[in-house]
């Protein structure tokens, strides 16, 4: 039997809607839209491209826009002093520093010089603390585990009492959906395992995921015997194995391949996620709804 697939892509597209459809409420009833600032320095191509597909979605949603670039030769007291200027610029909801930055400015000070209630990747730790509590003081939880625990709810599988694992235990993936799956509340109140390199046996664990979450970064790792039968597997590693020439461009782009052995894997769980066009698609399209919920949050009417 094939498992079901959870799409990204799908469940991004209904998201997408959905903040649409509050932005045009929100102008009607209270004449604003929600502001987003991008801060990109220097040119590093990989992130011209991140800034600009979010940039682009910001623009899509009817966001207002602003995409601030400087000169790598900018010294860290002037970008404190801009992140300053948007900390007290009352149109922008949500700021974001591109990493990395160039050598010399120190990127944590950068990050903390952030307003907390403007911090739309979560990385604040204020907002890591926010997302430690739980429940109403959660504001913005960050986006990549934000867009796995909507993807599995969105499919329709259970989480209360189930059994979590999560392999990695990044800053930015493991420890906060952990967290978050942990939970008590609703989209939550799973009982949770968090796995890494000194694990002893990475198997066992993983045999006992009714929901498995795999951020690792190392292709192939979770073999299809350890998946137990039924599960929901979401595998959020994005591997580049090789190049390959695209057929709608004729261009070179590079293969990827998830964690996790796909087509093994698919024979033997419930839901499955694709790599590509699973988990990676929802990573801006929560960012852009932690937009939109900073100024809800202003408005008082989140
Ligand atoms: P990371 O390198 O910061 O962390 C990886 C974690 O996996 C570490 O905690 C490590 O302990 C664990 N790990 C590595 N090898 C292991 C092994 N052999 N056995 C057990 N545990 C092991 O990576 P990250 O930033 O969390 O990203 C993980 C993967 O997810 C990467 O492939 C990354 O590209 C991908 N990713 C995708 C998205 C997205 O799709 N939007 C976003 C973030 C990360």
């Amino acid at each position: 039997m094939s498992a079901t697939l959870i799409k990204g892509t799908v469940i991004r597209d209904q998201i997408i809607e959905e903040i649409k459809a509050d932005v045009e409420k929100i102008k009607a009833e209270h004449g604003v839209v929600p502001g987003l600032v991008t801060i990109l320095v220097g040119e590093d191509p990989a992130s011209i491209s991140y800034v600009t597909a979010k940039i682009k979605t910001a623009k899509d949603l009817g966001f207002k826009e602003v995409q601030d670039s400087q000169p790598a030769t900018i010294s860290e007291d002037e970008l404190l002093a801009l992140v300053d200027k948007y900390n007290r610029d009352d149109s922008i909801n949500g700021i974001l520093v591109q990493l990395p930055l160039p050598k010399g400015i120190d990127d944590k000070k950068v990050l903390n010089a952030i307003d907390p209630d403007k911090d739309v990747d979560g990385f604040h730790p204020v907002n890591v603390g926010r997302l430690m509590i739980g429940g109403d003081e959660v504001k913005f939880p960050p986006c990549t585990p934000a867009g796995i625990q909507e993807m599995i709810v969105r499919a329709g599988v259970e989480t209360s009492g189930a059994e979590v694992v999560v392999v990695g235990r990044s800053n930015i993936v493991g420890k906060p959906i952990a967290n978050m799956m942990l939970q008590k509340g609703a989209k939550a109140n799973a009982t949770v395992t968090v796995v890494h390199t000194r694990t002893k046996d990475l198997a066992f664990h993983c045999k006992r995921a009714d929901i498995l979450i795999v951020a690792a970064g190392v292709p192939g790792l979770v073999k299809p015997e350890w998946i137990k039968p039924g599960a929901c597997v979401i595998d959020v590693g994005v591997n580049r194995v090789g190049e390959k020439i695209s057929e709608k461009t004729g261009k070179k782009v590079a293969i990827l391949k998830g964690d996790v052995d796909f087509e093994e894997a698919k024979e033997i769980a419930g839901f499955i996620t694709p790599v590509p066009g699973g988990v990676g698609p929802m990573t801006i399209t929560m960012l852009m709804r932690n937009t939109l919920n900073s100024l809800k949050f202003k408005l008082g009417i989140a």
